[in-house]
């Protein structure tokens, strides 16, 4: 069924399935949001990094959707980690999105090496109390930070990371669950690289009559994980919305959690990322 919504932790609901925006120029943001949004889509995922703010703002605004029917993510950069700088951030990010609020804020990255996450989560928790998030959050999270940050009591609602069939983060994913934290999955696709070539999804997309990037769409949903697929392509944005149609046995679910290695990993290693 289409846009279904996970609970989090604090009370609020996010849609499942969302749209995703990195390496998206800002223009181009804005044309592939809005069409996104007519597809159906109700949940946008940026960063202040991204640089893409402002095109994913006007096309919120351009669109006539209520507000309060749009879940907006954006992130805090590694430069504005800290107390201060992190109340700027958000407003820089709000001005720039042309919004009162985001839906979530997150920690981009832990950066352990820097020592500057906990901080910056004492001030996520005054920019939640001020209203400027709805919820907050972190991504890139080592084990350790994480555990830091759940110490103080005021726990995050979703840590996202790198996670798809050849890298399924089952550890992490679990730790995760065991704080009622969601777990949200970037570069759900591996970003279109071998994970769309692999035999066996592609056997269990013939087996259905849909696409490898279906498959993929449909095993995160059914394991519980918030996914934001990217593509600037209409006839993609409408494929991955339609992913949501596809209900994949027990059998091929398993069949794809046998998938991940310890090497599956394409992006940097959350530890090691501290510049
Ligand atoms: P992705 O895994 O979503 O892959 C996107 C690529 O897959 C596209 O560029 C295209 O080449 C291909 N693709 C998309 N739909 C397809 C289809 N239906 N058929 C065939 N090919 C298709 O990659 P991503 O953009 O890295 O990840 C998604 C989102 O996750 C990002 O846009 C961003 O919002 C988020 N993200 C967050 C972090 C983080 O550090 N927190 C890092 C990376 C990405």
């Amino acid at each position: 069924s289409k846009n279904q919504t996970l609970r989090l932790n604090d009370g609020h609901s996010i849609p499942q399935l969302g749209f995703g925006v990195w390496q998206v120029e800002e223009d181009t943001a804005e044309d592939v949001v809005g069409k996104a949004l007519q597809v159906g889509y109700r949940h946008i995922d940026t960063a202040k990094v991204y640089g893409n703010e402002e095109g994913v703002g006007r096309a919120i605004a351009k669109s006539g959707i209520p507000r309060e029917e749009i879940f907006v993510t954006t992130k805090l950069w590694n430069e504005d980690q800290g107390h201060d700088s992190a109340l700027e951030a958000i407003d820089k990010s709000l001005e720039r999105l042309g919004l009162d609020y985001v839906d979530l804020y997150l920690i981009h990255w832990s950066q352990p090496e820097k020592g500057k996450y906990r901080e910056t989560w004492e001030a996520f928790q005054k920019i939640r109390e001020s209203g400027k998030a709805r919820s907050i959050g972190v991504s890139n999270f080592t084990e350790k930070a994480l555990q830091d940050v759940v110490a103080t009591g005021v726990v995050p609602a979703v840590h996202q990371i790198e996670l798809h069939p050849s890298f399924n983060q089952q550890h992490m994913r679990e730790i995760d669950a065991s704080h009622g934290i969601v777990t949200e999955a970037w570069s759900p696709l591996g970003q279109g690289k071998e994970e769309l070539q692999d035999e066996t999804i592609a056997e269990i997309a013939r087996a259905h009559g849909v696409s490898p990037a279906q498959v993929i769409i449909a095993w995160h949903l059914a394991i519980g994980n918030v996914v934001f697929p990217k593509s600037v392509t209409p006839e993609r944005i409408q494929e991955n919305w339609d992913a949501q149609d596809l209900t994949l046995s027990p059998e091929e679910i398993e069949r794809i959690n046998g998938l991940s290695r310890d090497d599956g990993r394409i992006g940097p290693d959350p530890a090691d990322f501290n510049d």
